[in-house]
């Protein structure tokens, strides 16, 4: 394809970054790597796009391309870097709990090789729900488990359950509890001690190969404080995250409850079917989004009182993103792992999440 880069260029962007990924390395593989085609016969321009917190993710997702590895090995290893990180309060290790203080993990992820979904709802003591999900894709007549049945699942393939609160998760939680009511036996935490929380936050990683194989991957703890045994739009198929490998793949971050309603990525991924590109095709799920929005989650101004965010890549390589609000999102284009502005449907930044 004309539009690709030099094979020499693709081979130096892999190398920057993280260390090449041995077969060995990838637990429960798809497959193990295999080498590429040549690239005069590559069916699509490699990429990887993820949310803004995914830049790691898309790297690594990026380098294993290169290595021949399965599309989906290389976003599940991507998502899994934040999955671990105990700073990120949003996904795995360190997500913020439950108002119980419990950590409820959800994610999901399809191959589009071979047509397979896999998911985990209110996972609890394991810190990689993406790989869980996989291997309910892989080795299941099922889509889905949630809660308990997961966590035994999950150990049952060796697993390791943690407890998954850091002490940055527990203090956030504990002052959350100590100011929810003027009333009750908690003192309140003086305002001067205020902490600053991001009430959501997820990864969605969605990948092509040069071969043009699709895969997707979302995963969260879900919204902060959530009443326990809720679980979002991360987990289920069509709306956190979908792929056709004929067509492409989509993700989504923000207020999972506003997805859950349009199935937004299955949308998305439909509307590249009908002809739009990726980031029309987010904005077109976005407008769907505030037409079934309620009016209690709308400001004075008529606009939404929460973002959302949608991520996509179509069969061919092509990607983009929207987001309600002005954001920006994760992606490696072949020349370098890097963040990029959003399309929004409205200009100001949301007056709350
Ligand atoms: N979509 C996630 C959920 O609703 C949260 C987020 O992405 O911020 O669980």
């Amino acid at each position: 394809m004309s539009d690709l880069l030099s094979r020499r260029k693709f081979l130096a962007s892999a190398a920057v970054g993280v260390a090449a990924t041995r077969a060995r390395d990838i637990p429960f593989p798809m497959r193990p790597p295999r080498p590429l085609p040549p690239q005069s016969r590559w069916a699509a321009k490699p990429v990887a796009v993820s949310s803004a917190n995914g830049l790691r993710a898309v790297q690594k997702a990026f380098d294993m391309l290169l290595q021949g590895a399965d599309t989906l090995d290389a976003v599940i290893e991507g998502v899994k870097i934040q999955e671990l990180d105990p700073n990120d309060d949003s996904v795995g290790y360190g997500g913020l709990p439950n108002a119980d203080g419990v950590v409820q993990l959800d994610a999901s992820c399809m191959h589009g090789p071979t047509k397979r979904a896999g998911a985990v709802g209110a996972l609890e003591g394991i810190k990689t729900p993406s790989e869980v999900a996989k291997l309910v894709l892989k080795y299941t007549n099922h889509i889905f488990l949630v809660g308990e049945g997961a966590k035994r699942f999950a150990l049952q393939y060796g697993f390791r359950e943690e407890d998954l609160l850091t002490e940055h998760s527990r203090e956030v939680w504990l002052h959350w509890r100590a100011n929810l009511n003027p009333d009750d036996d908690y003192l309140d935490v003086p305002e001067a001690q205020h902490m600053t929380v991001r009430p959501t936050g997820t990864i969605n990683c969605d990948a092509v190969t040069p071969q043009g194989d699709i895969s997707s991957v979302t995963t969260t703890s879900g919204l902060a404080f959530k009443i326990p045994g809720r679980v979002g739009d991360s987990p289920i198929i069509g709306a956190g995250q979908y792929t056709d490998n004929d067509i492409g793949a989509a993700g989504s971050t923000g207020r999972g409850e506003s997805n859950i309603k349009v199935c937004g990525g299955f949308l998305t991924v439909e509307l590249m079917r009908r002809g739009l590109k990726p980031t029309d095709a987010c904005l077109e799920t976005l407008k769907r989004v505030i037409q079934i929005t309620e009016p209690r989650l709308l400001g004075p101004d008529g606009k939404p009182k929460f973002n959302l965010n949608f991520y996509a890549v179509n069969k061919r390589g092509e990607f983009g993103a929207a987001s309600l609000y002005p954001g920006s999102y994760a992606a490696h284009d072949g020349r370098e792992a890097k963040l990029r502005d959003m399309a929004s449907l409205y200009e100001r930044p949301a007056a709350s999440r």
